[in-house]
Formats: structure tokens, sequence, C-alpha cells
């Protein structure tokens, strides 16, 4: 089979045209599977692949989900959009997603080349598919398209090395400056990113870092001046911006809240103080 027939890897997810994810009109590919599990997630389905359990067959109204030879067969014009599937999944998966090879996506690239600017992988997480996260960077290069990727950054230095040669810049999420706290929230330690991070901003990779504020409580105060302090020290012009919790789409049964004006006026002006000219709160 050569590389151009081959299936590269899964996608939950194309929106033709976004305006939010980087600059510009942008085509965006959500990936399947992530490597974190946030409590704050708003997309908890694009966490893990289906287990192929079944158990969303009889919660769809449409008949568009089948088992077919112990796989999960996803008929999407039957789908009524109902979301049942998504709400009684207990893996944090979705029947929804489709597996791609080179000639597909060089064709959806192709189909909205005259409408963007850009094109921009998101997830789920593209550094854990880095086969088809490079070939659709390398596709979008030569298709003259700016290419970024959002990234939890989370993965080896040696695939976030490889993947830069090819992408623009990044948008990283980075969740917590404390490992304790980046576990708490998370699941997982934060080294990794940690590194990545450094590396990416050393290397003027980075279009933006985004932190969510979830709280009014000290610790949260204090995570976000120590993730300033980090930034400014290698890059004090990169955007930083808070991201403001909502809680539409995420899991229940947490506790988390929405952050007053008040309190995010004050947390941009002491990012501010430490020496970051480029904040955002949105
Ligand atoms: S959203 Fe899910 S449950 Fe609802 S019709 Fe579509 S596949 Fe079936
Ligand atoms: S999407 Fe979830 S509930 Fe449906 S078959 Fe896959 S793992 Fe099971």
């Amino acid at each position: 089979m050569t590389l151009k027939n081959r299936q590269l890897g899964f996608i939950n997810k194309i929106l033709p045209v976004s305006a939010v994810d980087g600059p510009g009109n942008r085509l965006v590919f959500f990936l399947q599977g992530c490597n974190l599990n946030c409590i704050y997630c708003h997309n908890p389905e694009t966490i893990s692949y289906c287990t192929a359990c079944g158990k969303c067959i009889e919660k769809c109204g449409g008949c568009a989900i089948q088992s077919e030879k112990n796989k999960i067969v996803f008929h999407p014009a039957k789908c009524l959009n109902c979301g049942n599937c998504l709400e009684n999944c207990i893996y944090n998966s979705t029947p929804k997603y489709f597996s791609y090879g080179y000639r597909e996506i060089e064709k959806i690239i192709q189909n909205y080349s005259d409408f963007i600017s850009g094109i921009t992988i998101s997830g789920g997480e593209p550094t854990m598919q880095p086969d088809l996260t490079s070939t659709i960077l390398l596709i979008a290069k030569k298709k003259n398209k700016s290419a970024f990727i959002d990234t939890n950054a989370n993965c080896d230095e040696n695939v976030m090395e490889k993947l830069s040669c090819l992408f623009d810049k990044a948008m990283i999420d980075l969740k917590a400056f404390y490992s304790e706290e980046h576990i708490r929230l998370t699941g997982s330690d934060n080294s990794k990113i940690l590194k990545n991070t450094a590396f990416l901003l050393k290397s003027k990779k980075v279009y933006e870092i985004r932190t969510v504020v979830f709280s009014e409580e000290k610790f949260m105060t204090d995570n976000i001046l120590k993730i300033a302090e980090f930034i400014a020290r290698l890059n004090k012009t990169v955007k930083y911006k808070l991201i403001v919790f909502r809680k539409e789409g995420t899991r229940k049964g947490h506790i988390l809240k929405t952050p007053k004006d008040e309190y995010l006026s004050r947390l941009k002006k002491e990012c501010a103080g430490i020496g970051l000219s480029n904040i955002a709160v949105n």
C-alpha cells in the first residue's frame, strides 16, 4: 500500500470555516484522542477511542449506529444529532469519528482552499497522531496556507521538535504550573508540557498560551501568576489568554465557577505587572 492510500488516523470533526481558531478564516481538523482528562473539558467525547461496547446503539433514535464484525459503524445520513450517544458513553468517546488518508485530506483542503487563509489542527490532541498531523501540515504548506496546531504540548520532545518544523505557530493550553495542581486538573503530570512550551517559546513558534480560570481562590491566582512569570522569562510579548470558565458542554458533577469580571481584571493587571504586554481575557 502506498503512503497516499494508507489510512493515517482518526478525525472527530472538520469545521470548514472558523474565525476563532487562529488568525483569519481557518479550516479546522478536530482529531480524536487526548492524553489528558481535564475536569473542565468541553469536548469529553474526543478523549478516548470507541471500545465498540455497543451501549450507544440502543440509545440511537435514528438507527445511525450499527455493530458490524465487532466494529461500530456510524451512518451520518441517519444521524438526528440528538446527542444521546455522547451522553450515554461512559468511555468519553463517540461512534461518530472516521479514519482518513492522504487523498481524502488533500481533497478536503482543496475544496475549501479559496475560502480560508489557514488550517488549524485541534482535538483531542494533535501530537498523539503525528503521522496524520504532519500530513495535514504538509498539505497545508503545499497549498500556501498558514498551518497552526492547537495543543496541550503533552508529548515527547522529539515529536514536538519534528512537528514544529512543519507548523507556523502553536496555540498552547497550559492548565497549571505546579505539577500537583496539574495532576488534580488533568490526571497527568506537566513536566513534558513545560519543556515543550519553553522550547516553542524560544523557537518563536507560539501564537498564544491559554489558561482556563475556574475559581477566584488563592490557588488559582498563584497558578496564573506563576505561569505568567514562566512565560515572561522566555517571551514577554507573546499573547497570554485567560479563558473564562463556562459550564456549557462540560461534564456533570464538578464544582467549578465562572469568575467575576473584577477578579479577571485584577488578574490581568497582575500579569501585566510581571512584564507580559499582550494579555487577553476571553
Ligand atoms: S447523535 Fe448519536 S444517538 Fe443521536 S441520532 Fe446521531 S448517532 Fe444516534
Ligand atoms: S461510542 Fe461509547 S457507548 Fe458507543 S460503542 Fe463506542 S464506547 Fe460504546
